[in-house]
């Protein structure tokens, strides 16, 4: 086992894998850039360097400055969190060859899920079930339109380097299509620098459902059922629970095996999600992360596994801890997403906390690197703390969240909170009826200005 990990991430999720390691007797380096000097994961961590100014691409994205941090420190293995570098294989490559291990998937199973083309074709020679499309990169508009029309309307225009939600357009007509394609390619060049583009049936009213998958890198995988993501405001996730409301235990068995038999035969190693949308009953692939997603904890709640922990374990060539007969669904668990941000826009809203008190009790978890006094530095994503809670079934985990969503205060700047109070007040949630565009039309009609 390693002796010390470095954390090349910040806020919550870089406490998240300090708390895994020194669970397991591992010390923690953090990084940190200097707007980040007071913030909990230096505070928490072993040791921590300076790894650079506020920028992200000067600091936590910079390749040479966290290879150094390893250097000074010592530190044997590198957990990138999610975001940031988590899904980069040059980086992981870069690890490698400095003798290091990074703590996820190799760069090559990075590389394939990267490019959503090569990752759908790898999911289709699997045996994994797809969005029906074109096969491959669309060049032409006049291709395009005739494969939009075999097809038939809607479609959507996706990048094939996208992510984030961006360099997608949906077209509902034939009359739609030339500026969907336009808009797609030129959105794509801008934010990826490639502006290759797909095409794909739109599916009109599915739920966003994802496979936790586990692999050993040696051929075994399981599969830890799904998460329920569909509540979304600009293809954003805010609230996701497990198990999903509309799913089986027929479905879920059925996908599950298909997402664990996949990874096996490619030898995956480490946590991944394989993200469907899900209409009538059948499973429609999207995408695979190969990280651990913001989301993990609601299926840490329902089988009482530590994901981070058993990361850790498979990248130092230690075998996984569960099968998947121990895998064994408890209750029900729902996460939401706490932002810094002012409602009914959702812009941003750093700031001073002037005061702070988390929630407790029995099956509350709050997820979070805020304190009293923190100043919550302008430069980084909104998200400031995961609310997650768990109850024997899904009407006491509703009435859970409720009650924790209560006792949290956060004061000194705006939040979310009131977005989750204000659902909870919806019949549709509380019966778990809502599609991927639930969230969008109820912000329309109840956040005028959203
Ligand atoms: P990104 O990597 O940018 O997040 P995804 O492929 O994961 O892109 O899609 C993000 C979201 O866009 C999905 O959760 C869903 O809401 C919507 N979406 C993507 N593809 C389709 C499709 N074929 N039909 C309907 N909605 C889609």
């Amino acid at each position: 086992m390693f002796n010390k990990i470095l954390i090349a991430n910040r806020g919550e999720i870089a406490l998240r894998v300090i708390r895994a390691a020194r669970e397991m007797g591992i010390a923690s380096v953090a990084v940190h850039s200097t707007a980040d000097s007071d913030a909990m994961h230096v505070r928490m961590a072993d040791e921590s360097v300076c790894i650079g100014p506020p920028s992200g691409t000067e600091s936590y994205l910079s390749i040479p400055a966290i290879m150094a941090a390893c250097e000074v420190t010592g530190a044997e293995a590198i957990h990138p969190g999610y975001g940031f570098l988590s899904e980069n294989a040059q980086f992981v490559q870069i690890v490698q060859d400095h003798g290091l291990t990074f703590i996820g998937p190799t760069a090559e199973h990075i590389r394939i899920m990267g490019d959503k083309i090569t990752a759908k074709d790898t999911m289709k020679e699997l045996g994994v079930p797809c969005v029906p499309g074109s096969d491959g990169g669309v060049p032409t508009l006049d291709e395009a339109r005739s494969l939009a029309a075999d097809m038939g309307y809607p479609v959507i225009v996706k990048a094939t380097a996208g992510g984030g939600g961006r360099g997608m357009k949906v077209a509902q007509s034939a009359a739609d299509l030339d500026m969907a394609f336009q808009t797609a390619r030129s959105e794509a060049k801008a934010a990826f620098g490639n502006d290759e583009v797909y095409i794909e049936k739109y599916l009109t009213t599915p739920r966003h459902i994802e496979i936790q998958v586990f692999g050993d890198g040696k051929g075994r995988a399981v599969h830890l059922g799904e998460r329920d993501c569909s509540l979304q405001r600009r293809h954003q996730k805010v609230f996701e629970e497990a198990p999903g409301p509309s799913i089986s235990t027929d479905d879920r068995a059925r996908i599950g095996q298909i997402c664990a038999d996949a990874v096996a035969r490619i030898n995956y190693a480490g946590a991944g999600t394989i993200e469907f949308l899900y209409e009538k009953g059948e499973f429609y692939f999207i995408e695979m992360n190969t990280r651990l997603q913001v989301e993990h904890p609601v299926t840490e709640g329902i089988f009482g596994v530590d994901l981070v922990r058993e990361q850790i374990r498979v990248a130092a060539g230690l075998p996984m801890s569960f099968s998947q007969d121990d895998l064994q669904i408890n209750g029900h668990a729902i996460e939401v997403r706490i932002n810094a941000e002012r409602l009914p826009n959702f812009s941003p809203c750093p700031g001073k906390i002037s005061a702070y008190h988390a929630p407790g009790g029995l099956g509350v978890r709050m997820d979070s690197a805020l304190y009293d006094g923190y100043s919550i530095p302008p430069y980084y994503d909104s998200l400031i703390a995961k609310l997650i809670v768990h109850g024997r079934d899904r009407t006491e985990a509703l009435a859970r969240l409720n009650r924790a969503l209560g006792e949290l205060i956060v004061d000194g700047i705006d939040t979310t909170v009131p977005l989750f109070h204000a659902l909870l007040e919806e019949v549709d949630i509380h019966k778990g009826d809502y599609n991927i565009h639930w969230l969008e039309r109820w912000l329309e009609t109840n956040m005028a200005d959203a």
